[in-house]
């Protein structure tokens, strides 16, 4: 029987169980670090698969430094926390697992990294699919610019720094769009609120910069990879403008949650024909086989979860 627990405080314990004070640093500031990772269900098998866990790992321990979060697990251990949770969970579903860095001091009225005492803490929770559309998505150009590396570091998940994501998010979807993009301060292109970007251009691949204050995205890196081994296409990481998307033969968003999602239209003009582009199809079908297992050739980039009896 699945149940749903967490890591807290080092042990393993029901999800109910695990929770902070109201005192809580991160609660007020949100001063923690956060990944998501997920989980994929490979219904042949009878198994999960964890997608890049190490990657995921890595750029966490990258936000912990900025942060100053302290935690005394290396990434090696905290895949291994992972794996023996998502046994303990005994899910036979897709999974999102989040594993969260965060200023677990009981002290409101101080701003000084450096005094406060971090934690970790990990959950996993049965996850489908993240944007509920079949087919190409409708997206906007945001009214809320990204946060600039000068004011919160974007490459990583802080996240107090999803205030800005959020704010992005719910205003496109109030709007009626699925998914809002944002622009730099200065108005380049940087990403979705939760997603990069990808525009195929006269058959290369273009995405922005990460220096233009995007996250630096594990699925946005096995797009990159899948683009130039199976597809043999260029990629070219430049600075956007916002008219270039309108002019792109297709358009598509990577993240873990999203996976390689197409977009139909940006501010209501379509993109190519309005449809899924012969690119984004292509590197979609890849994609979404690979993260359960199902590709030899990335097998190496999945962590196979070993059924708990055996
Ligand atoms: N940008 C933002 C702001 C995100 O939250 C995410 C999701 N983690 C991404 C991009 C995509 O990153 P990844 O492919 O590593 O999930």
């Amino acid at each position: 029987m699945a149940e749903a627990i967490a890591y807290f405080r080092g042990n393993f314990v029901p999800l109910s169980e695990a929770k902070v004070s109201v005192m809580t640093h991160a609660l007020h500031y949100g001063t923690a670090v956060f990944e998501g990772i997920r989980g994929n269900w490979n219904e042949k098998e009878g198994k999960i698969f964890i997608f890049r866990m190490r990657e995921h790992y890595e750029r966490f321990l990258q936000g912990c430094r900025i942060m100053m979060l302290d935690i005394p697990q290396s990434a090696e251990e905290l895949c291994a926390i992972t794996v023996e949770l998502i046994q303990r969970c005994g899910y036979l579903e897709d999974l999102y697992i989040r594993p969260l860095a965060y200023k677990s001091a009981e002290r409101v009225a101080n701003l000084k990294l450096h005094e406060l005492d971090s934690d970790f803490t990990l959950m996993a929770v049965p996850f489908g699919s993240y944007i509920d559309t079949e087919g190409a998505i409708k997206c906007c150009t945001s009214s809320w610019r990204r946060i600039d590396d000068t004011m919160i570091p974007p490459r990583v998940k802080i996240s107090g720094h999803y205030v800005n994501s959020i704010l992005a998010k719910t205003e496109a979807v109030l709007a009626g769009f699925d998914e809002a993009i944002m622009l730099t301060h200065d108005g380049n292109v940087s990403e979705g609120s939760g997603e990069n970007l990808f525009m195929v251009l006269n058959g290369t691949l273009h995405t922005p910069l990460v220096a233009d204050n995007n996250l630096t995205g594990i699925t946005r890196d096995s797009a990159m990879t899948l683009a130039r081994n199976e597809l043999g296409l260029e990629i070219v990481e430049r600075r956007i403008r916002r008219s270039e998307l309108y002019l792109a033969d297709e358009i598509f968003l990577t993240g873990t949650a999203a996976h390689v999602t197409p977009v139909g239209f940006i501010d209501s003009r379509p993109v190519g024909d309005g449809d899924v582009g012969p690119v984004t199809k292509k590197l979609r079908n890849l994609y979404i086989e690979l993260i359960r297992g199902n590709n030899p050739r990335y097998r190496h980039w999945c962590v196979e979860v070993p059924l708990e009896s055996g």
